[in-house]
C-alpha cells in the first residue's frame, strides 16, 4: 500500500518560535519502509535529471543528500555554514529572518559543466537553496534539479527559484 508521508511527518506548533508550524522530519526518519519510500520517490527524480553529483546543505539536507549520492553512484558535496570546512571554499552570504549566514563549500567540490542535484529536507523561502545554487555555479556546475522531502509552497520558495526544476514529495 502507498505510503501516506504527511501521516510520518509530526508537526509541532510554535517551533522554533510562537506561530511557526514546525515540520519535524525525525518521525518519518525513523520509520525504515516511509524513509525508503521517501528516499525513492527522490531518487527516481534524480535519475530522471542524470545527476552526476549531489550537494546537500547541512545538516538535515545530508540525511537525504547523501543516501540519494549512494544509490545513483555518484558523489556528495556538503554545503557547510562559514568556518567548518577546512580546505580553500567558495562563500556567499545569504539573509535569514533576523541578520546574515554565510554557506561555504569547497573549491574543488564540483567540476565545470558537471550536473548536479541539490537535495534538502524542506523548501520554505528559497534563501538556502538560492545560496546553495550559487556555490554550484559560481564552480561553473550545472543545476539540474532540486529536490525536497517537503515544500512549503506558501512561502513561495518555487518562485525565488524560477528557471530551476523543483521537485518535493509532500507540500503543505
Ligand atoms: P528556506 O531557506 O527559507 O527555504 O528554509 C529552508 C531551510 O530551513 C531548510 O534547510 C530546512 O531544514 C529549514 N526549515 C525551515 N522550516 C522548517 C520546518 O518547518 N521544518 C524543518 N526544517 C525547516
Amino acid at each position: 500500500m502507498a505510503i501516506n508521508f504527511k501521516e510520518k511527518i509530526r508537526v509541532i506548533p510554535d517551533f522554533p518560535e510562537p506561530g511557526i508550524l514546525f515540520k519535524d522530519i525525525t518521525t518519518l526518519l525513523k520509520d525504515g519502509p516511509a524513509y525508503k519510500a521517501a528516499l525513492d520517490a527522490l531518487l527516481a527524480y534524480a535519475r530522471e535529471k542524470n545527476a552526476e553529483l549531489v550537494v546537500g546543505p547541512e545538516a538535515r539536507g545530508f540525511v537525504i543528500g547523501a543516501p540519494l549520492a549512494y544509490a545513483l553512484g555518484v558523489g556528495f558535496v556538503p554545503v557547510r555554514k562559514k568556518g567548518k570546512l577546512p580546505a580553500e571554499t567558495v562563500e556567499t552570504s545569504y539573509n535569514l529572518e533576523y541578520g546574515k549566514d554565510v554557506l561555504a563549500m569547497h573549491k574543488d567540490a564540483v567540476k565545470p559543466g558537471q550536473r548536479v542535484l541539490i537535495a534538502d529536507d524542506l523548501l520554505a523561502t528559497g534563501g538556502t537553496i538560492s545560496a546553495t545554487i550559487s556555490l554550484v555555479e559560481q564552480l561553473g556546475g550545472r543545476v539540474v534539479g532540486c529536490a525536497f522531502l517537503i515544500e512549503l509552497t506558501y512561502l513561495k520558495g518555487r518562485e525565488r527559484l524560477a528557471g530551476y526544476d523543483i521537485f518535493s514529495l509532500v507540500q503543505y
